[in-house]
């Protein structure tokens, strides 16, 4: 029997960039490519994608990449992936068509190989296979994948909950978990991502009741807000809009295309007569309009941020106008949906963000149905992903307070393998390189961390540039040096002493160091920092310039 290993290349301690590699023996596949999303110092960073280059320097081993649903924490990294390495991709349908459509729009990949799975079916490799389960999420067409293995199941939860009246009707297969766990899982990686919030989570078909509660109170125009990818929303908009004598309109080109894509595959229906262009609103009353629009998570060049902002020519906000908040914001984003949400209040609109009845419900298990599903399979080993540390934490305590063994737990983190072997299973720390690959969209280059530390000092403290000029063949300065600052907040005589402690260090430099522009440069910068430093205590980016003359 070969060795099992499972790896984490993003998602584990973490929410965000999902992507774990399964190595039997030779064999490799990967669950989910997502990307995330940059902190607020990664200045100029739009993304942030897996480290890839295990993968890559392995590429005859991967075998395929399966993805569990068409969110982006699970497919957005595709792209950076296949630029650097060929292997086909299995997904349900609707999964396919939407990585499809972003792949050839953002990646100009237009012939990527990518094979269509449904729900249940198995796709069989050498040693491992995979079996596509479904389960319910916030997207249609979720699974949970179950990759057997010489050592038994191991199985991704993927995103999940238990939706016993889901929008589209299809339930989480409860029948074929509890199969699996006859058969031996080994291992359950389960999403932890609600693990603090208690009870079992409403149905996503409640929010009808709040979404009609809503339209119904408001006097003028509606506006919602919510992800593009979240169609069971989109589908219950559209019927409240439509029960309510509303229209619906459509901001946002990304809005618009899964709109049409879903239509064309039937994961939408639209009433008739309800979908118009947003040019069209003119003919309609205020109460007989509803809008959709991109910039639920505060989005800079969002259709309702730029609203907020009166900066969107098509349509502005207007005093009657209400405006619903159908997502939950993801962490990090708070500060920018607030700033929009008050532009939106000065400008006259109502603004319901967490209204009861409410407006958006979890698309991920909470506590009890966590629990659930750790019963349904009978996992021997537990590993909770999806989750932060304190996520991952307190699902090990919930799992041990169910009766299962501390010591069959593990809390792993990107670049960690847990290796399973026919007696038992270890955690090999660290064993890959998994840090976090810093995207600029508008090159599509990894911007490396030397980047960001100088855009965080010029940020931070503003920009030194000292320049002089040398006459590097005979070894002298032949000019006064100079220093300039931009950004930088400090009285002059901070820059006036850090000018002459420049001065200073040039002249204590020997005829030797005079003659290597590098040495000359390295103790300029280096006079300049200390200077500035111990006069005001701030550390701009210091650039030095040693021209010859
Ligand atoms: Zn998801
Ligand atoms: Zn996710």
């Amino acid at each position: 029997m070969t060795e099992l290993s499972i790896t984490p290349l993003g998602g584990a301690g973490e929410i965000g960039k999902n992507c774990t590699v399964v190595q039997q023996g030779d064999e490799w596949i990967v669950v989910d490519c997502g990307l995330s999303f940059p902190h607020e110092e990664h200045y100029g960073v739009d993304i942030v994608v897996p480290d890839f280059d295990h993968l890559v320097q392995n590429r005859e081993k991967v075998k395929g990449v399966f993805l569990t649903h068409a969110h982006e924490d699970h497919v957005g990294a595709l792209g950076y992936l296949l630029s650097r390495l060929d292997c086909p991709i299995y997904a349900t349908r609707l999964t396919s068509a939407m990585v499809r459509s972003k792949l050839a729009e953002r990646a100009n990949l237009t012939d990527p190989d990518i094979r269509e799975v449904a729900s249940g079916e198995t796709v069989k490799l050498d040693k491992l296979s995979v079996e596509f389960v479904r389960v319910t999420h916030s997207i249609p067409e979720s699974n949970a994948l179950a990759v057997r293995t010489e050592h038994g199941i191991v199985l991704f939860t993927g995103d999940f909950r238990f939706d016993f009246t889901p929008v589209d009707g299809f339930q989480t297969d409860v029948g074929r978990l509890a199969k699996l766990a006859d058969e031996g899982v080994v291992l359950l990686l389960s999403d932890s991502t609600n693990v603090e919030r208690p009870g079992w989570g409403p149905s996503e078909s409640t929010v009808t009741d709040g979404l009609r509660h809503a339209f119904r109170k408001a006097k003028g125009r509606v506006l919602t807000t919510m992800f593009a990818s979240n169609i069971h929303r989109m589908q219950q908009i559209f019927d409240v809009a439509h029960e309510t004598g509303r229209v619906v309109a459509v901001t946002g080109r990304r809005m618009e295309a899964t709109i049409a894509l879903c239509r064309t595959l039937g994961y939408l229906n639209v009433p008739p007569k309800t979908h118009v262009r947003l040019e069209e609103l003119r003919e309609y009353r205020p109460e007989e309009i509803c809008v959709i629009a991109t910039g639920s998570q505060g989005e800079p060049m969002a259709a309702l941020t730029q609203m907020s902002r009166g900066e969107y020519s098509k349509l502005q906000i207007r005093p009657g106008d209400t405006v619903l908040y159908s997502a939950r914001p993801i962490p990090g984003n708070e500060a920018g949906i607030w700033r929009t949400v008050n532009r939106l209040f000065n400008l006259g609109a109502v603004v319901l963000v967490d209204p009861d009845p409410p407006i958006h419900v979890s698309g991920h298990a909470y506590r009890e149905e966590l629990m659930a599903m750790i019963n349904l399979t009978k996992p021997f080993y537990l590993a909770p992903v999806h989750g932060e540390a304190r996520h991952q934490f307190l699902y090990c305590e919930m799992a041990e307070g169910m009766g299962h063994a501390r010591h069959r737990m593990f809390t792993l983190a990107n670049g960690d393998s847990l290796v399973i072997s026919e007696k038992s299973a270890d955690v090999a720390r660290g064993s890959v390189p998994a840090s976090d690959v810093l995207i600029d969209q508008n090159t599509n280059m990894a911007v490396d961390s030397k980047t960001i530390q100088e855009r965080q000092a010029l940020g931070h403290d503003g920009v030194a540039i000292a320049s002089v000029s040398i006459d590097f063949k005979r070894r002298e300065v032949v000019s006064r040096p100079r220093l300039e600052v931009r950004g930088l907040a400090v009285p002059e005589s901070v820059v006036d002493r850090a000018q002459s402690d420049l001065c200073d260090a040039l002249e204590d430099l020997s005829p030797a160091e005079l003659g290597d522009k590098a040495t000359v440069e390295k103790e300029m910068a280096e006079a300049v920092r200390v200077s500035i430093k111990k006069t005001s205590r701030q550390q701009p980016l210091v650039v030095a310039i040693a021209g010859e003359a």
